[in-house]
């Protein structure tokens, strides 16, 4: 059975609707077929209802794969990001590819998630002609929704970016791509983020063959519960790279300034500017390698435990204050008088309503 081809149908698809929906119904039950015949638990509505997801298969040599791995393709600078779709080419000869992104830029919204509003989703086509999905929510959404059954399908893994700018150091605790890769983990599914330093009109290629390096060696290698890794890719030709290397997050420099403006009704109002930020180049760091046209491969864990401070608070007390004396018997007479006022004042409103019926 042919697994459904995202750029076949695309010009059908395009802009939802009956036929997008029709279309989309068709594929599900398809994929529910190749689940059945896979052996894997069974993606299908129901799925979603009871919760029961597809995990991601034991990571293991790509040629002992017996079909494609599956993998999400996310961002934070939204659907239409040309990084993105760079992403989604770079990975496809290893998988089927499936993209999910929010339907605008949510660069550094970090790992915000909705649950005070409903998620929309909507078909889409990528600038290659290929049926994409957006969301009216964050990144970190749109791998929940793929990963909690959208697609009625688990994932192998979850590739978030290619970001326009760096995510270096301190960066990532801002940063919509590596939060998405988080979610990933969260859900138990291997993850990496990779983002390219800015500029003007990006040439992805270079980030496009360490994004295709990554996706291999995490798939036949895996990553431990909690780890997932951060890429970033100096904005060089492939010729000038000067290789690749593991490094530890770097340390950020921040020049953010407070600009005030002054609104049309004479009200001011503020924006968070300055220059971009600048950082240490400590060798072995994130930053450094980046400044030195090296691709930076960072390891991230989810576990922000500081263990030297851990060791630092067991000499610190942590006998509790004593505890506030009781109220003195005038303040409790006083409160009692209130309490009864209150109760009074609530019998009267309700009374008249009761009488009614
Ligand atoms: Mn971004």
């Amino acid at each position: 059975m042919s697994r459904p081809d995202p750029a076949a149908d695309a010009g059908n698809t395009h802009g939802g609707g009956a036929q997008g929906d029709i279309a989309r119904e068709a594929d599900r039950l398809e994929r529910r077929d190749v689940d059945r015949e896979r052996g894997e638990p069974v993606a299908a509505r129901q799925s979603r209802m009871n919760s029961a997801r597809a995990r991601p298969r034991k990571a293991r040599p790509l040629a002992e794969w017996d079909s494609r791995p599956r993998i999400l393709v996310t961002n934070d600078d939204g659907i239409d990001s040309l990084g993105l779709l760079a992403l989604k080419t770079a990975l496809e000869p290893l998988g089927d590819v499936y993209v999910l992104a929010p339907d605008t830029n949510q660069s550094a919204v970090g790992h915000t998630k909705t649950f005070m509003r409903p998620l929309r989703v909507r078909e889409r086509m990528l600038a290659d002609g290929s049926r994409a999905w957006s969301a009216d929510g964050s990144p970190t959404d749109a791998v929940s929704l793929a990963l909690l059954g959208y697609f009625d399908m688990g994932f192998d893994l979850v590739a978030a970016g290619i970001n326009y700018g760096a995510n270096l150091g301190d960066d990532i605790t801002y940063s919509g791509t590596v939060s998405a890769a988080m979610e990933a983990v969260l859900s138990f599914v291997p993850a990496f983020a990779i983002s390219q330093e800015y500029y003007e009109h990006p040439d992805f290629s270079l980030a496009g063959l360490i994004a295709y390096r990554a996706a291999v060696n995490i798939l036949e290698n895996g990553l431990a519960p909690g780890e997932l890794i951060n890429i970033n890719v100096p904005a060089i030709p492939i010729a000038e790279c000067q290789g690749v290397e593991v490094t530890r997050l770097g340390k950020r420099i921040y020049q953010d300034e407070l600009v005030e403006r002054i609104d049309p009704r004479g009200t001011p109002y503020y924006w968070i500017g300055g220059p971009p930020p600048t950082g240490l180049a400590e060798p072995g760091t994130d930053f450094d390698a980046v400044v030195n046209k090296r691709i930076a491969i960072t390891p991230i864990q989810l576990d922000l435990t500081a263990r030297r401070l851990l060791k630092r608070l067991h000499s610190w007390s942590w006998t509790l204050p004593a505890a506030p004396a009781v109220a003195e018997p005038a303040v409790a007479e006083a409160q009692s008088a209130e309490a009864e006022r209150l109760d009074e004042i609530v019998t009267a409103q309700v009374e008249p309503e009761q009488e009614r019926r």
